[in-house]
Order: C-alpha cells, then structure tokens, then sequence
C-alpha cells in the first residue's frame, strides 16, 4: 500500500480508442486494454450509443420471470457465434461470479444426471479463474491464494501439455470429478502462457470418456483475442460450459454470461416438486445496459473488418517483437497469439538466471514506461500486449519502440 505514496493513482478524464488522457493532460497508450476488457477502444461510438439508446427504456428490471428484447436478441446472436451446441445461458454479472456458476452447475449436474455426486474438480497448474472462494481454489496462482489457503478446496491440478500424465490422472480420479476447468489454450494471468490445440482436444476426450463437465474459462481468450472468435476454436471442440466476461460487453460494464448446452439444461428441467432448478442469481444478472453493449460489440465483430485488420496486424506484430526482442540480453521467451504478444523478463539470457525479486525490476519497468506514456502492467516478470483488436499499427509501433527504450534503461 506504500507504494501509492510515491506512485498515487493517476487520474483519467477521457479515453479514445487506444489512448487515455490523465487530468493532467498527459496521453498514456492503453496497451493492456484496461486489463483487458477493452475489446475494442474506449468510448467507441457504435458501444456508447447503443449504451445511451437504452439508458432511456430500461435500465434494469428483476431478472426472474422477467425478460427484454436485449437479452433475448444477445442469446440469440451469441448462438450464432458460439462453438455449436452451446444453446443455454446463466446471467450473471462478473468473471468470478460465472465461474462459481460453472462450478456450481456443473456439480448439480453431475448429482441430478442419476449417477450420483461427484465431489472433486480438476484444474490445470498455472491457471487463474477469479477472486472468490470457489474460483481461487481452482486457480493456481500462489500469489493470490496462499494466506486464503484455509478457506479453500482443494483440487486436482493437471500439467498443460503433458498428454501422458494427464491420462493418467483421469485415469485415477476420472470417477470422482464433477468438472475440469481451463482456460483454453492462453493462460493469461500465469503470464500469456499458451499450449497446444492438441491438448485440448485431448482434454475434452478424456472428459467425455470419464463423464467429466468440460468448463472453459474463455473471460480472457473470448471474443477474437486470440486470433478466433473463441480459444475453442483452435481445436473445434464445444466444452460442455464456457464463461463469458471482459470483452464480452467490450470492457464497458459489469456483465458475464455462463453458456450451457441442451444436455446440462435438461439436468435441472422438472417439476417444480423435484427441486432441480438451480437456484443461484445476482440482483444485476441480465443486465440490459450490458446487453445492448454486448449485442453492439458482436456487430461490429461480425459485421466489421475488425477481426480481419487485427489478424493482419497481429502477424506484423509478433514479427515485430522478434526483430526487437528475440536478443535482447534479458528477453528468455517471446510468446504471441492473437494481438497479445508478452516477453518473459530475465537478469541474464544466456544463464537464463532471473531478477532479484526485491529489486523489483518489472515494477520499474512500470513506472519508467508510464512516464513515456505507456500503461505497460507487468505480471511478474512478463511484459505484454493485450490491446484493442481495432488499435492502429503506428500506436503498436510506438508501444513496442517504448518497451524497448525502457528495456535499455533510456
Ligand atoms: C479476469 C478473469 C476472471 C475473473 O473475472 P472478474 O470479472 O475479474 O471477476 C476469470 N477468469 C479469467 C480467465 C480471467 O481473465
């Protein structure tokens, strides 16, 4: 908390597009798209206006027995993009709270489907689902689960890419697991870490053989981040849950959509004397200001180049970040999917030995890059890009020509 001290929050009046402009008139490029929600720009006038057009009908209403047309036209083009299959849909209102429903769910399932519950959950090592209880205990990030240890389960953690190992874990605890959940193909808070296509084929053969719900966890990868509309994509597989958040609404409101299919729905499908329903909500659940966001941000996607300029500029993108960084003396790694492109940060390339951790280089990095006007969030010692799809060549040109003055100690 001390560093707000000498580091105090940097006060933002507007933002446009890729950029923010501080009270103090500075520009900063918003190279991490506002943690990445900001899917494409701030303030983008399509998003804002559809925003402002249904701030005068309705805000928000019970979202029980209630419906409106923005829901109802979202699902309807979500269908249109989704992996096939994925039919059914759980509002509700941020990233971790459509985690805890996929889980939630998922355990239900298992116990109303006729063979009983199953009590445990796999996760994959280096994976990051959210901050409440039940999305820490599958997350595998130390850093913010350690002093909550005591209030968490514990589940089983796979290896991302270690066919073999994997197996054999399915193999061991198959019967017992409600529910996997992964983020598919890019782990983004373990620092951009991505693994194969093939993997996740391989994960969903072997939920299906052990009756094992597949939850993908696309908050961070959905929406074109990684070059598809989803990560799921890359291997042509409908998981049997997938969580909706971040670009979802294009970074603009609180919303978050966990996505089932026929077959999880019908689970809880009785009479109301059977006592199946899943009975969990959140009084902003549905949304309609989130919808009308989301709806907009599917035209543009589907309707626009976008998708298309940002697959292009991507391809400029990773190839430039290997013609600056790849010798760099501290760059170990570079990894890029999609317009996110990260370096993995080290003291010494050729002995691959890290930084002193209480130098806290990244930290200056940080700081050093946000003078130069660069909202540049390390995540331990990675540096990276997760920008608006629809952000300008010459403003990523600018970003990576600043990482590397900062890289140099200019
Ligand atoms: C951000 C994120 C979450 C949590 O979403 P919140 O809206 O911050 O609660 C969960 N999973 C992944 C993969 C994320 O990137």
């Amino acid at each position: 908390m001390k560093d707000y001290i000498d580091l105090p929050p940097i006060i933002i009046e507007r933002g446009e597009g890729a950029f923010l402009y501080g009270a103090d008139g500075k520009r900063y490029i918003d190279i991490i798209g506002s943690w990445w929600c900001n899917l494409l720009g701030h303030c983008n006038p399509i998003i804002s206006n559809a925003i402002k057009q249904q701030l005068d009908k309705l805000e928000h209403i019970i979202f029980a027995n209630f419906s409106h047309m923005p829901a109802i036209e979202l699902a309807e083009k979500l269908v249109t993009i989704l992996p096939k299959g994925l039919t059914k849909f759980h509002f509700n209102d941020c990233g971790s709270a459509s985690v805890e429903v996929a889980l939630k769910m998922a355990f239900q399932y298992q116990g109303q489907s006729g063979r009983g519950y199953k009590n445990r959950f796999m996760c994959l090592n280096g994976g990051y689902h959210g901050e409440t209880i039940g999305a820490l205990s599958v997350g595998s990030m130390d850093k913010y689960s350690a002093c909550f240890k005591p209030m968490l389960f514990e589940p089983i953690r796979l290896e991302a890419g270690d066919f073999d190992a994997t197996e054999k874990i399915f193999q061991k605890y198959g019967k017992q697991t409600a529910a996997l959940i992964i983020e598919p193909i890019l782990q983004g808070a373990s620092g951009m870490k991505i693994y194969s296509a093939d993997y996740l084929k391989h994960l969903k053969k072997l939920c299906d053989k052990y009756n094992v719900i597949l939850i993908a966890d696309e908050i961070a990868t959905g929406f074109g981040r990684t070059g598809k509309m989803f990560a799921c994509d890359h291997a042509n597989i409908t998981p049997d849950i997938m969580c909706l958040s971040k670009g979802l609404t294009g970074g603009y409101l609180p919303f978050a959509i966990t996505v089932t299919t026929d077959k999880i729905y019908d689970a809880f499908y009785a009479d109301f004397k059977d006592g199946k329903a899943f009975l969990h909500s959140h009084t902003y659940s549905g949304n309609p200001l989130g919808c009308v966001a989301s709806i907009a941000v599917i035209d543009i996607l589907t309707k626009t180049t976008v998708i298309d300029t940002a697959t292009k500029n991507a391809v400029w993108l990773k190839k430039t970040f290997e013609d600056t960084f790849k010798n760099h003396k501290n760059v170990s790694d570079i990894r890029s999917i999609g317009l996110i492109n990260a370096i993995e940060l080290v003291e010494d390339k050729a002995s691959g030995k890290s930084f002193d951790k209480s130098k806290r280089i990244p930290y200056n990095l940080y700081k050093k890059a946000l003078e130069k006007g660069l909202l540049l969030r390390p995540m331990g010692d990675v540096l990276y890009f997760n920008p608006p799809l629809n952000i300008e060549r010459e403003v990523l040109a600018e970003s990576v020509d600043i990482v590397s003055q900062i890289l140099d100690g200019k």
